[in-house]
């Protein structure tokens, strides 16, 4: 079970909360050219689709900030403009009015010093936007590098809590605060610290996780020890992946798997042994397929035996369950019924369209927790 949750203000980006009571919110990020405004627009709506709340794209240059306003009339998620070195980039972003921007201010700083941050700072002030102060380890002001030798966490910190009493001092406080790090102790450590000093929201992420298989499990250990710990707000997984809705998914299983936010259902499935009956690779990846475009956030289970498979699934909502030949569908360890085994993956979808929660739970019914549920 995740641990309390450190108490954050909340921020508005656009109409999404993040921080305080919110739930903890999903990001993305388009690897589209911005200034293609179709194919930008067309990869929001799949990954809009797949759950993804926020969605941040680069302004590399001037053509990519005048076309945000086209994008933002398209899409019905808050856009978020990421923005690095040239200020200017993130005035014209706010001109069009993005919902947050993303400024690294380390290299704001070096291409245009504090009047540089200090002109983006009034602008999001004035268009009542948030800032997202990011900072990352590539990125850490020569003065701190100096200081600490190479990037620490204690360097990336301090440089985020510069900047945030920077914008204090400007009367701003309407931000959200990253120090990601590609290495995971780092990015863990740099959380650690930051969030013991301070309340904006962060915003959690393994910087250049790497692919689909090492950079999942690069974010699900950063990511989800902070959250376990009660840290973050907001989470993005960077994969470098042909299907950005890979980020999303990720990102949804690292909240169900910690018990924090429920998002379709949570598969679960033995790993086979000496005893399975059941071709289980090829049952379990078909009821993984069939449950990708379920929405009903419930706990199923794929057990290769009738031996230990009913006991071992019994707190799952539902399970199947492999024999020779034929298999058996199980709600709750009680047997719902049986079916030829290419029958199955129907039977299965059946009992999710009729599936209700208990009227009343006892303390192992409808076993994704309450709190998952918002
Ligand atoms: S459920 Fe059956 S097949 Fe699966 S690991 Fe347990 S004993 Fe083996």
């Amino acid at each position: 079970m995740a641990a309390v949750r450190r108490p954050t203000r909340t921020v508005y980006v656009g109409k999404v909360a993040v921080g305080g009571d919110a739930p903890i919110r999903v990001q993305s990020m388009c690897d589209t050219d911005t200034r293609d405004v179709d194919a930008t627009v067309a990869q929001i709506h799949q990954l809009e689709e797949a759950g993804c709340e926020l969605i941040r794209v680069a302004v590399p240059d001037r053509a990519a900030a005048k076309v945000l306003h086209r994008i933002k009339s398209r899409i019905s998620i808050p856009l978020i403009a990421d923005i690095h070195f040239d200020y200017e980039l993130a005035l014209a972003a706010i001109e069009q009015g993005v919902d947050k921007v993303r400024i690294n201010p380390g290299n704001v700083f070096v291409k245009a010093g504090q009047k540089g941050i200090e002109a983006v700072v009034v602008a999001a002030k004035q268009a009542g936007i948030p800032l997202r102060i990011g900072v990352n380890c590539g990125s850490i002001e020569p003065r701190l590098l100096d200081k600490y030798g190479y990037p620490t966490p204690e360097a990336a910190v301090e440089s985020a809590l510069d900047h945030i009493r920077f914008c204090e001092a400007l009367d701003f406080q309407n931000m959200i605060v990253s120090v990601k790090f590609s290495e995971v102790p780092n990015m863990i450590r740099a959380y650690e610290l930051l969030s013991a000093q301070i309340d904006y929201p962060l915003h959690l992420g393994v910087t250049e996780a790497g692919t689909p298989w090492s950079g999942t499990i690069k974010s699900a250990m950063g990511i989800g020890s902070l959250l376990a710990h009660g840290i973050g707000d907001t989470i993005r997984v960077s994969l470098t992946t042909p299907n950005k809705t890979d980020e999303v998914k990720v990102a949804y299983e690292i909240l169900k798997s910690l018990e924090i936010r429920a998002h379709g259902p949570m598969l679960t499935a033995c790993p086979g042994c000496g005893r399975t009956e059941v071709d289980l690779l090829k049952l379990t990846a078909d009821v993984e397929a069939a449950l990708a475009s379920v929405k009903t956030p419930l706990r199923v289970a794929v057990m290769g035996c009738v031996v230990n498979g009913p006991g071992e699934a019994a707190e799952a909502d539902l399970a199947v369950v492999g024999g020779r030949g034929r298999g058996a569908i199980y709600r709750k360890g009680k047997l719902l019924r049986t079916a030829n085994e290419d029958q199955l993956i129907p039977a299965l979808l059946t009992e999710i369209e009729n599936w209700k929660p208990d009227p009343e739970p006892g303390p192992l019914a409808n076993t994704i927790p309450l709190r998952m549920r918002r």
